[in-house]
Parts: C-alpha cells; structure tokens; sequence
C-alpha cells in the first residue's frame, strides 16, 4: 500500500490532479448491488482534469504493472467480497452535455440524465433508456439494451482513450457491436463521452415514452431492493426469456444468504439486505446448474464478476 501511495502522490502532483480519493474504500458504497470489499484506493476524478488525468494515470500505472478498474455507475457489477487490488477510477463526476455537440455526453453522465437533456432537445433517440441506472460509459460499454433497442442503435462516434493513451474518435460501425457486446469489452480503453442520433419527434411524445418505462420498471420492481437488474442474457435459442425459464422451474425465491431470485422476476436477483459477493456467486452458479440439469441448456451471466477470478 505504502508503495501505491507514492506511486499516487508523485503521478497527482505531475499530473495536477483534483477530486476525491480514498484508501480502503467500500466497493458496496459503488455498487447498486451493494456488495464489494475495499478497492485499496478509489479515484474520483474532478471534470476539469479528467481526461489529461485520466491518461497520466492509466500510462504511468500501466509502465508500473498496477491494475485499474473503471468504475462507471456500478450498475452491472459484483464486485468480490475481498475487494480490488490496485486503483478504481470513478468516471462518474465526469458528466454532462460535451459541447458543441448537444447530444454528445460525458462517460460519466447519468443515463436518465442525458435520456432527459436529449427530450429537452426533441431528441427521441435515448428515451428507451429511461429509468436505467447507468452511466454512459457503462451503456456503451455494454451496448445496453432494453424495449427492443440497443445502445449501439443511436450511436453515431464514441471518444475514447486509446491504448496510446490519446484522445480519439471512433465512429459507429454496426458490425462492431452485437447482443450486449461493444467493441471496448475487448480493448484496454477508457470510454470518454459518445454521441448519440438525434431521431427528433415531438416532445410531447418523447416524455410520454420515458414515463412508460419508467413505470413498467418500477411495476417490475426494479427499484424495490439493490440489484443489478437482469442476471443472464437472453438468449433466441432458449425460444423464451430467461427469466420465464427459471420462473417455469419453479426457482423464483430461491436463496443463498442473503441474495434471493426476486419472488417477482426469474431473472433478478435481489441483495435481501445482508447478500455478500460470494451469496450472489453461489445463487448464479445454483441457476446455471439447475436449469442446465432440468433442460440441458447454458445460462450465460449478464452481471460482471470483479475481477474475474473472483469465488
Ligand atoms: C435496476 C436495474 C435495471 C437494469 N436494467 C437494464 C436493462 O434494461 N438493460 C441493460 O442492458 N442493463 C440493465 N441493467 C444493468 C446496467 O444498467 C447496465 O449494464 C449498464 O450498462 C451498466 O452501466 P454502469 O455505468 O453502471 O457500468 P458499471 O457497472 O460501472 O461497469 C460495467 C462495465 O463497463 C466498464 N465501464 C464503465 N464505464 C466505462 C468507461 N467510461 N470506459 C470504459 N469502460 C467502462 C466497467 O469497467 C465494467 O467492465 C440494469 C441494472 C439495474 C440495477
């Protein structure tokens, strides 16, 4: 640790950082899942240093072999009960409108947020994002996708940090992005804002749109206890959701510890209030095996597990 914080006192001071930052943090305190042990330091950036920032840190980390995690809104995450070695980069104060592009935002702004700034503009390309919780980094990072629509369908150019640690465009083309699937889940990159189509209609119309999935989340009890919204991706071959497959074997209710299949929804899985990382670990591994026992087929996990070799 001794060593992480020279590490971080001489790259802040070169790099004229400002922002928050903290030793030992809570992962739980991330996570809309609300379970993760201490990362051994957490950055938050402030926005008026964020990319140069962003760049001196990830180059000086990575000449020094220090794992970084990007840390968008925790919106898809677990994060291990014994934390995260190395640094975690919070991206979310860098947020907002990135001029002179109206619909162009900041990795850090909040969904909602920019599903809202883009309806002010009569712009109705996010409103099927409305309600969730995601940063959009995260979204497209995780080609986000809900009602029908996917992130990747509205995108025109997403800004990145590249492996050289420069800033650079990189325009949409349709055959890099699939179900849930981003060409950056494959790269060493930090996403720095995207810039979404317009598909302008009328206004009215738009915030009709917004507040119709807002409520069928809330009727679907998205919001009632922390979760990481759908467990497992769907998937055309099971020729149903996933979520009415394990609801059809009776597995809703399901627990261990203190995760539990939502009594609501097959393919949710709620923090009951005392879940821990490995609760959850253990009720996915549970799912898989008993649906693949019941009908021979795979379930795939929707949630990252952080890091990946984590129990
Ligand atoms: C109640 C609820 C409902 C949900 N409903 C849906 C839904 O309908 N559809 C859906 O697709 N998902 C849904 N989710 C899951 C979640 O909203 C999405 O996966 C979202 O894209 C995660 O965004 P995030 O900012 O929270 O990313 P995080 O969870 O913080 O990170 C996810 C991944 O993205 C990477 N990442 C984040 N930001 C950046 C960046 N700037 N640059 C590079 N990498 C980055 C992280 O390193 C990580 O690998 C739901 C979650 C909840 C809690």
């Amino acid at each position: 640790m001794t060593k992480l914080r020279e590490f971080l006192e001489k790259i802040n001071t070169r790099a004229g950082f400002s922002g928050h930052i903290r030793y030992d943090e809570p992962m739980a305190l991330h996570t809309t899942f609300r379970v993760g042990g201490p990362a051994d330091v957490w950055i938050q950036p402030d926005p008026a240093v964020f990319p140069q920032y962003a760049a001196a840190l990830l180059h000086a980390a990575r000449d020094e072999a220090i794992p970084v995690f990007i840390l968008g809104h925790g919106a898809n995450l677990v994060v291990s009960d014994t934390g995260l070695h190395g640094i975690v980069l919070d991206t979310s104060a860098w947020a907002g409108v990135s001029a002179p592009h109206l619909l162009r935002f900041r990795a850090g702004t909040a969904v909602d947020a920019a599903v809202e700034a883009a309806a002010q503009q009569g712009a109705g390309a996010l409103a099927f994002l409305a309600g969730m919780p995601a940063s959009i980094g995260g979204a497209v990072y995780m080609n986000a996708r809900c009602y029908e629509r996917s992130v990747a369908d509205t995108l025109i150019e997403v800004e990145i940090l590249d492996e050289t640690f420069h800033q650079t465009i990189v325009p949409f083309k349709p055959q890099d992005y699939g179900y849930k699937k981003s060409p950056f889940q494959n790269r060493a990159v930090l996403i720095l804002a995207a810039t979404f189509r317009p598909e302008p209609r009328p206004p009215a119309e738009i915030w009709l749109e917004i507040e119709a999935h807002r409520q069928d989340r809330t009727r679907k009890g998205h919001y009632r206890f922390p979760s990481a919204g759908s467990v497992f991706k769907n998937n055309h071959a099971f020729g149903k959701p996933t979520g009415q497959i394990i609801d059809e074997l009776g597995l809703r209710g399901l627990r261990s510890g203190g995760a539990q299949v939502a009594p609501w929804h097959g393919n949710i899985i709620i923090n009951t209030g005392t879940a821990t990382a490995a609760d959850i670990r253990t009720l996915v591994d549970e799912l898989i095996t008993r649906v693949h026992a019941a009908l021979s087929i795979t379930l795939e996990p929707e949630i990252l597990f952080v890091p990946t070799t984590h129990p």
